[in-house]
């Protein structure tokens, strides 16, 4: 069956209806699940085996019959690996369709048939009795029901529930029980994706300071969880202001409460600084004595152990509602507010221990609307100093005392920058706090209703763009900014500038130290066949006729150059969208040893013939290849299906072939390699 669904396309900005198969939303969800990188974590694995083979034992030496319930079984894993372990009958609970789907076909190939029954509910649905889903209520309770942030998956008002009717008073749980830690830091680099910093402009007439408004200093921000790979934030970045210490833990085996609470502990600081940022991570213990322990712990922390890379459970990062001074030696005072699905933090001075924590204080609400325009790379970017100033030393080399500019980006501070720099009259932007309300006027209109009425029958001399467009997800989205431009043309002076003058589409081939992972077929896992699981991924990636490339911020996810950047398409911003494709066929040498796991591509604008902003690629720092990339930006990658290890070819240097298209009419990039 096919349905319709609209949807704005991002590219182009048109509204469009596309055919869609009715399956096309599941097999978006299979395709760019974390499964595949579940079912990678060595450690995890490891972890849970043991710890499950613990619990069966416990239970046995008691002389009981081991009944699990394992809810959230995705795969089946966790109740194959209870059944091998010796449990007498699983009960393996999983919500998504698609998912309990090939967790039966997988239990079934792997012989467990007789002992695992896989069933399609919400656990809160589960029945028990006699002719209910499970026959008695389980005496050992195995989830995996974690996100980063612990909770934000659910996992307290799911255990609440089990507990209250699914399983037996003083069951065995695996995990036994989770425990969070918190630890205060300094951060600049953190602490600018959530307020926005003064920007210094050297105007002619002296420096002008672009101040935020006031609601914005003390807003508190969004509460959603910001998760990092932490381990890619190098020491420098941060200063640490105290010890870890423990925020709160939950024991899985006895009743869990979900209802919002707090948890306060008290901190020595060993630093004085500027206590801004709350950094979090947890652990399971997977037995009651503790000796099978999972840990996200960063790489300060336990710097002799292996650390175990993984996606689908970071590290967590809290901004303070302000920044709070604090002394080396000073007690402070650190509450963390739960409700059932989020975390949220405030510091306390000492003397102020008297206002007791209270359970009641609500989770963070964006009150100054910056933080529901501005995600938090977006606000990093606007902090970036040195990309700003690449920004003022074009514009100064284009403004001129009589220009008229319009601005197309989605909350961008160019206009104001404009302003400073000398332009007469810009259009469209923001900012009441710079009492520029007269100077600069805001235009409520898309760019193809744009009338001569808007622009007081002036012809705009200078197009301004970063670009950067909220509704931009992959890269080359932002070439709305070209087709926005088109849609103003007859706005335009005949001599108009615009700025960025021209983009290119760049592209090199790497080799990921990890995030291959979560696009790799698994085979087998902790000796369990999981080849169906494979083939589902497989099968949604190859949904699309042409695959598509994901954005992933590549900061955070260390990968090696196997060949030099290439510039593989230009976007000619001073002429307007072309009727024709535009495409490109070539090849990239590989310079190095390793393995081709994707192509990866981003953006530069030039801003001007001599001043570029680059989105991706900013450094490959040594001989072995590592690279730096923007920290701010999402960049492309596009997954090969086979891999060359060219390790094990002897004919260096190997090459990969491409074809690139650029279709104006749908906005949409595709391409396609060979090895
Ligand atoms: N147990 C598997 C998969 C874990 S992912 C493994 O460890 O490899 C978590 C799974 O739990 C997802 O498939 C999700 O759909 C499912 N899930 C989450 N909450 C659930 C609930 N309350 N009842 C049933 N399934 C749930």
């Amino acid at each position: 069956m096919k349905t319709f669904c609209g949807r704005a396309n991002p590219t182009t900005g048109a509204m469009e209806w596309l055919e869609e198969d009715e399956n096309y939303d599941y097999h978006q969800e299979i395709a760019r699940s974390r499964y595949a990188d579940m079912l990678h974590d060595k450690d995890r694995n490891v972890k849970y085996y043991q710890g499950i083979r613990a619990a069966v034992s416990r239970v046995k030496e008691r002389g009981e019959k081991a009944i699990v319930l394992d809810i959230g079984t995705g795969t089946g894993l966790l109740s194959m690996m209870a059944a091998s372990a010796g449990a007498d009958f699983c009960y393996a609970v999983e919500v998504f369709k698609p998912m309990a789907n090939a967790a039966v076909k997988i239990v079934e190939k792997n012989g467990f048939s007789d002992k695992i029954k896989v069933i399609n509910k919400h656990s809160t649905e589960v029945t028990v009795g006699p002719d209910g889903d499970m026959q008695c209520r389980a005496n050992i309770l195995v989830t995996e029901l974690f996100d980063t942030e612990l909770i934000g998956e659910g996992a307290l008002p799911t255990y609440e529930h089990a507990h209250k009717h699914l399983v037996q008073e003083g069951c065995e749980a695996v995990p036994h029980r989770a425990t969070v830690y918190v630890q205060l830091v300094e951060s600049k680099r953190m602490w600018s994706w959530n307020k926005l910093f003064p920007v210094h402009v050297e105007a002619e007439d002296g420096e002008k300071i672009i101040v935020s408004p006031s609601e914005m200093e003390n807003c508190p921000g969004v509460p959603s969880v910001c998760d990092i790979q932490l381990n890619q934030m190098p020491s420098s970045d941060f200063t640490i202001l105290s010890d870890v210490v423990t925020m709160f833990s939950v024991d899985f085996s006895k009743p869990v409460r979900s209802a919002s609470t707090c948890y306060r502990v008290q901190l020595e600081t060993i630093k004085s600084g500027k206590a801004q940022i709350v950094l979090s991570w947890w652990d399971i213990d997977m037995d009651p004595s503790g000796k099978i322990n999972c840990t996200m712990a960063p790489y300060w922390v336990k710097p002799t152990s292996a650390l175990q890379w993984r996606d689908h459970w970071m590290q967590c990062v809290y901004f303070l509602p302000n920044e709070e001074p604090v002394f080396q030696g000073e007690n402070v005072y650190l509450t963390a507010y739960r409700d059932e699905y989020s975390v949220w933090y405030k510091l306390q001075r000492a003397r102020e221990e008297e206002n007791k924590a209270d359970v009641h204080v609500e989770s963070p609400v964006c009150r100054c609307q910056a933080h529901l325009l501005w995600n938090r790379p977006r606000f990093g970017e606007l902090n970036d100093q040195n990309r700003t100033c690449q920004y003022m030393k074009s514009l100064m080399k284009v403004l001129k005392t009589d220009s008229v500019c319009l601005c197309i980006s989605d909350g961008s501070l160019l206009p104001v920058l404009a302003h400073y720099l000398g332009a007469k009259q810009v259009l469209l932007a923001f900012l009441k706090a710079n009492n520029l309300e007269d100077k600069i006027k805001i235009l409520e209109a898309h760019p193809e209703s744009l009338t001569s009425s808007h622009l007081e029958d002036k012809k705009i001399s200078v197009l301004l763009g970063e670009p950067f467009f909220t509704t931009s997800l992959l890269p080359w989205h932002n070439l709305y900014f070209w087709y926005a431009r088109t849609a103003v043309t007859m706005h335009l002076a005949s001599d108009v500038t615009v700025l960025p003058q021209s983009a290119s589409l760049r592209m090199m081939i790497v080799e990921f130290q990890d995030l291959w992972r979560i696009r790799s077929p698994c085979g087998t896992c902790e000796g369990f066949d999981v080849r169906t699981m494979d083939d589902m991924i497989k099968n949604s990636l190859n949904f699309r006729e042409s695959k598509e490339a994901e954005p992933h911020p590549l900061w955070e996810y260390p990968c090696k150059s196997l060949s030099d950047p290439q510039e593989v398409l230009t976007f000619d911003f001073r002429r307007t969208v072309p009727q024709h494709d535009l495409s490109a066929e070539g090849s990239m040498n590989l310079l190095r040893k390793g393995k081709s796991h994707g192509a990866v591509l981003w953006m530069e604008y030039h801003l001007t013939a001599d001043i570029s902003v680059n989105t991706g690629l900013t450094q490959i720092s040594n001989d072995k290849g590592n690279c730096e990339w923007n920290p701010h930006c999402k960049q492309a990658v596009y997954f090969f299906s086979s891999v060359i290890d060219s390790e094990t070819q002897t004919d260096l240097p190997s090459a990969v072939t491409y074809a690139i298209n650029f279709n104006p009419k749908t906005g949409e990039i595709t391409m396609d390699f060979k090895l």
